[in-house]
């Protein structure tokens, strides 16, 4: 299992890089992620969050029921559920609607919650963990968590996005991640 990088430690805050050829070291790396993500039953993990500033994410939202998922594969109304998990490599895509705010949490920031305003459906192309290019278009809970995933792999952090409200309702909390954090990187 990976260890999971938490607020403070500067990977965090890196861009990641594009990856250009899925080697076996690339494949381990997913497989991993994969593991990881269930371990702590999280909805997404991004390279950055297991200490990797790379162009890639995994996401799997079948352990949350109450808060559903629309998707489209190839011009189709599919299962969401069928679809995970997935592997994301250099992802893009587009948005459509006006944000909506819906919560939000993150395995980097334990026991942190708010209020995210994000488009409510995106169109997303991507590489799978196979080498292909996928295109979907997808709504709900999985159109928020890639969002916020692809946000890691650019450095970006839900706390970015929070209220002004928000952060400074979790100061306390989000300061004390991050100062223990920085005592453990100085050891
Ligand atoms: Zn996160």
């Amino acid at each position: 299992m990976l260890t999971i990088v938490k607020y403070g430690d500067p990977v965090l805050r890196e861009k990641g890089a594009r990856i250009e050829k899925i080697t076996p070291e690339i494949k381990t790396l997913i497989q991993e992620m994969f593991a990881t993500m269930k371990a702590a039953r999280g909805v997404g993990l991004a390279a950055q969050q297991v200490g990797k500033a790379l162009q890639l994410c995994v996401i799997d939202i079948r352990e949350v029921t109450d808060r559903p998922s629309t998707l489209e594969l190839d011009g189709k109304e599919s299962d969401p559920n069928a679809f995970m998990p997935i592997a994301l490599i250099n992802p893009k895509f587009t948005t459509e609607g006006e944000p909506v705010a819906g919560p939000e949490g993150c395995l980097s920031f334990p026991e942190i919650y708010a209020d995210i305003a994000r488009p409510p459906q995106i169109d997303v192309t991507a590489t799978n963990e196979k080498g292909e290019t996928v295109r979907f278009k997808c709504g709900g809970l999985l159109a928020r968590a890639i969002q916020h995933e692809y946000d890691h792999l650019q450095g970006i952090l839900f706390i970015d996005r929070m209220s002004l409200d928000d952060k400074a309702e979790h100061k306390p909390e989000i300061d004390a991640i991050q100062a223990a954090t920085k005592a453990k990187l100085k050891k």
